[in-house]
């Protein structure tokens, strides 16, 4: 019998057994210093991570070209700001993220424009995130088993 008879109805199907779960999500608090944000930035090689409070809620990203471009002096890079600033001066508050509820379909669409998504309840509480590698990855197999005859 056909393989793609036992593949699922897309338009049925949620994100919840692609996303990368909060535990396992390398984030920063709200009140930590740009140095320990920047530390965390460069020692786990993401580009930009979630700032949580101390509840788990989301309230931005931070990323190295943000906090670079916060210390940048007119003539000099003020390191100094390194340890002076916290991350909820410089974050971005405009977040790209999704509802843990969501279908498949948003998350595809989302992620166009997108790395990754921040995955939230419905009381914003962070929960995890959905990269473009694993809904690739997904997309990937589903065409590949809708394929096989
Ligand atoms: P990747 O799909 O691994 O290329 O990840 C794309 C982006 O998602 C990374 O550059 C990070 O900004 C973010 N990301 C992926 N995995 C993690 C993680 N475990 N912790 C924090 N951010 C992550």
């Amino acid at each position: 019998m056909a393989k793609h008879m036992d593949l699922p109805n897309l338009y049925e199907t949620g994100i919840d057994d692609l996303v990368i779960s909060a535990e396992k999500v390398a984030h920063v608090q709200l009140t930590n210093p740009l140095e320990h944000a920047m530390l965390i930035l460069i020692k786990s090689g993401y580009s930009s991570i979630p700032v949580l409070d101390t509840q788990y809620r989301l309230k931005g990203l931070i990323s190295q070209p943000l906090i670079l471009d916060s210390i940048l002096g007119i003539e000099r890079i003020e390191f100094e700001k390194l340890s002076e600033y916290v991350v909820e001066d410089v974050m971005n508050t405009e977040i790209p993220c999704i509802n843990e509820k969501d279908g498949f379909f948003k998350g595809l669409k989302l992620s166009i424009d997108h790395p990754f998504l921040c995955v939230v309840d419905d009381e914003f509480i962070f929960k995890g995130i959905l990269t473009r590698r694993a809904l690739l990855k997904f997309v990937n197999r589903y065409l590949h088993e809708s394929s096989v005859r």
